[in-house]
């Protein structure tokens, strides 16, 4: 069904930061953007915990509330910028004192609690590289990630360390250091409990110069074959950072923003720590998983004014109904945003009726270190697109020509590959180890995003679809092959063909075919037991949620699984060009 545009008729209470997006767009230059950022001092570059913490500090702005954590259990702690600024150097002067070196990689594994924050712009401090792993993966997600990014110190909690790492020690013989939040679990060697470490540790730190081109975020992605790839973010990203923040998100310094993300996830990151603490405001942190009761009280007793979510979450929140919100205080509450995974044009309107608000659906993803096409605050709304290019990015819709280069569809409403003019601050410097890889994404000056899209007449976006077998569940991204490979861990797989299927609420869930080896029969036990030990291996946001056996997967004549065969079979799709399909298999 088409909405009809939402526009933007009442003037909202505060000035929008974009308030005439084609008039931004014209004017805007990224050299202009950046003298909203301090530098560090004396010119030694730019660092972005300098930035998102120190700068407010020096700016007479240290007692603001930085951090307002909301505890599973009902605590509540705030951190001011003061403090933040304090717990982050001693955080980096304990890297030091464990002799870790500028480039080496800070690898956290933990829930949303405040340590992550604190180790994750104490390590920037520190000039280390932190990649922030999902607290939900299983063993092996967390084994592979370490070793490819050369993990040297893990930050995690007791609980986690015993279940997940412990027994992944001798796989990861660079992992030197692993500091727990709480006690110890064991006398073993190179683990600190982080109250003997960092808590003595002095709370004045001057940060050593920092190259704006050095590493300091690496953000582990999924593909569609091989192992994950590991996209490099650098500080200069934090101008990106600072400007979605403002013009996509419009925050302003007085506002209390709560974005929903995993930092195991790269918005979790970006929007969940560094944006919102760059433009200053007070970010709220909750600790505990999906809940609508729980959120409507945060946004309600938090006094919430800007709220960046997901649409599995809005979804869930829809199938209640707006009358869970029936006396809940919405009226701190200014902006709605979403991302992550398409967004339905009935979730934006639906918005309207139970908050009073539409949700603003944006784009972007791993590798563009931020967002890059956006519903802005004072711009109409055309519910199930994605916006326009953020002021600063220019975007296209693309076809590639057999000829190794790519061409731009002018036409409106036309399907082509979004495509992205490189480079702007926020995009990534390479794949870790994978320069080919890296290179492939860039054709004649674009960064192609693998994303399907449409962009009509007066320059909306819409998304398509994935070009790519990438499955989306939930938001997150996951990699065919990661999973394949998990199931012919298991003695009875012979092979293993994995695709995402469409679900109401998780957008996608995964689905995986099996072969079994001879000598095993296809059996109800042997699904259960399949299922479980895809989860122990990759925990439960990764693993299937459902196997079927096969006598054989669609293969094409060079052995490779053909996914999409499976799924176009699965969802009773046209099975498109078979030419390469393994002739034993065309039945
Ligand atoms: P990730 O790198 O995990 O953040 O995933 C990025 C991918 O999520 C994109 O390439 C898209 O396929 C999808 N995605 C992100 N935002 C949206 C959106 N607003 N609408 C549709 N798909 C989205």
């Amino acid at each position: 069904m088409v909405h009809a545009p939402i526009h933007k008729t009442v003037v909202p209470a505060s000035k929008p930061n974009l308030s005439d997006y084609d008039a931004t767009v014209a004017g805007f230059s990224w050299q202009e953007a950046e003298r909203q950022l301090d530098g560090l001092p004396g010119g030694a570059g730019l660092n972005i915990a300098h930035e998102a913490v120190d700068r407010h500090v020096l700016h007479g702005r240290g007692h603001k509330t930085a951090i307002r954590w909301l505890g599973k259990s009902g605590e509540r702690r705030e951190f001011s910028y003061l403090d933040l600024a304090r717990a982050t150097n001693q955080f980096a002067h304990a890297l030091e004192h464990l002799g870790v070196r500028p480039g080496e990689r800070v690898f956290i594994l933990m829930g949303r609690l405040p340590e992550l924050y604190v180790a994750l712009l104490g390590a920037l401090k520190a000039r280390c590289v932190v990649t922030p792993l999902f607290s939900a993966f299983g063993p092996e997600p967390i084994a592979t990630r370490a070793e490819m990014g050369d993990a040297r110190v893990l930050v995690t909690t007791p609980e986690l360390y015993q279940r997940k790492v412990q027994d992944l020690r001798e796989r990861l013989p660079g992992l030197r250091h692993v500091i727990v939040a709480g006690a110890v679990p064991s006398d073993e060697g190179g683990v600190h409990p982080w109250g003997a470490l960092v808590s003595p540790a002095s709370t004045t730190y001057t940060i050593a110069p920092t190259d704006p081109e050095s590493m300091a975020l690496l953000h582990f992605t999924s593909g569609t074959t091989g192992r994950p790839k590991g996209a490099v973010h650098v500080h200069a990203a934090v101008l990106a950072h600072m400007v979605t923040g403002r013009y996509a998100l419009d925050l302003h310094d007085d506002d209390v923003f709560w974005c929903t993300a995993d930092p195991g996830w790269v918005t979790g990151t970006s929007y969940g720590i560094i944006a919102p603490l760059v433009c200053g405001v007070t970010n709220v942190v909750v600790e505990a998983e999906f809940d609508a009761q729980t959120w409507y009280g945060v946004l309600e007793r938090e006094r919430v004014s800007i709220w960046y979510t997901a649409p599995t979450a809005i979804r869930m929140m829809m199938k209640l109904g707006a009358e869970a919100l029936k006396g809940v205080d919405l009226s701190a509450l200014r902006f709605m945003a979403s991302v992550g995974e398409p967004l339905n044009p009935e979730a934006v309107v639906w918005g309207l009726e139970a908050f009073g608000l539409p949700f603003h659906d944006n784009w972007w993803q791993t590798e563009t270190g931020g967002i890059m096409v956006s519903n802005y605050l004072a711009m109409d709304i055309r519910p199930g697109s994605m916006g326009k290019p953020l002021p600063g990015i220019v975007a296209a819709v693309v076809r590639r020509t057999g000829s190794g280069h790519v061409e731009a569809i002018t036409a409106p409403d036309v399907d082509g590959e979004l495509a992205l003019r490189a480079p702007w601050p926020s995009m990534m410097r390479g794949y870790l180890h994978e320069d080919e890889r890296y290179r492939k994404c860039f054709v004649d000056g674009w960064y192609l995003t693998g994303d399907l899209v449409r962009r009509d007449a007066e320059g909306y976006y819409w998304f398509v679809g994935r070009a790519d077998d990438v499955i989306k569940s939930s938001g997150h991204l996951i990699g065919p092959f990661e999973v394949e490979s998990a199931l012919m861990e298991h003695p009875a797989v012979a092979e293993a063909g994995v695709i995402g299927i469409p679900d109401p609420m998780a957008g996608e869930v995964v689905k995986a075919f099996v072969a079994l080896k001879p000598g095993h029969e296809a059996s109800e036990a042997l699904r259960r037991e399949l299922l479980g030990h895809a989860r122990k291996r990759l925990g439960a946001a990764v693993a299937p949620k459902q196997i079927d056996f096969r006598d054989n997967l669609p293969k094409t004549r060079s052995g490779k699984i053909m996914r999409r065969l499976l799924k176009a079979r699965e969802l009773g799709l046209p099975e498109g060009d078979l030419s390469t399909l393994e002739s034993d298999e065309k039945k």
